[in-house]
């Protein structure tokens, strides 16, 4: 017989694996991101030692920026902010995602449809946590923004799945 907590449990896991994006016939290919338009090119390369970023950063954003961490669903500051602006790398700046292209995918964490320039942001092949994922970093500073799935809307098709603890908001 399942007691409450192990059916809230059970919840819970499943609710995470399909957020995750956990696609078992696709664990093979890395997501290819297509040609998005170009509003602000970003290559100057930020270089700093785990020591700096960890004076600089909060605990939290070390974490997840540095360490690679994923911040609690439901929990962050943007998951469900509908304000205006833009969103930069809380580590360096970096110009990430428009207000314009964020959307609900109903996760817990902020979600955007696309980059706000393609060369702004790196993706990389992650096997971590036994899951074929690709996960998504600041151009600028390498840090550790969140992954990319192909679950999102049209016609990118795209869905950026970013901690809040990545980010930085200026309202416009
Ligand atoms: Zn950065």
């Amino acid at each position: 017989m399942k007691t409450k907590q192990q059916i809230f449990l059970g919840v819970l896991l499943l609710f995470f694996v399909a957020c995750a994006g956990q696609k078992s016939d696709k664990s093979t290919q890395t997501i290819t991101i297509k040609k998005q338009k170009s509003i602000m090119i970003d290559t100057n390369k930020v270089t700093k030692t785990e020591d700096e970023w960890q004076k600089q950063l909060t605990p939290d954003q070390f974490y997840v920026l540095r360490q690679k961490g994923t911040e609690r669903p439901f929990t962050g500051k943007f998951w469900n902010s509908n304000e205006k602006g833009e969103y930069h790398c809380a580590a360096c700046g970096n110009y990430l995602f428009s207000s314009q292209t964020k959307f609900d995918a109903g996760c817990g964490w902020p979600s955007f449809s696309e980059a706000a320039a393609e060369k702004n942001i790196i993706s990389k092949a992650d096997s971590s946590h036994g899951m074929m994922r690709t996960e998504v970093m600041c151009a600028k500073c390498g840090g550790h923004l969140g992954h990319v799935f192909d679950d999102g809307p049209k016609p990118a098709g795209l869905r950026y799945c970013i901690n809040s603890e990545s980010l930085t908001f200026e309202k416009k």
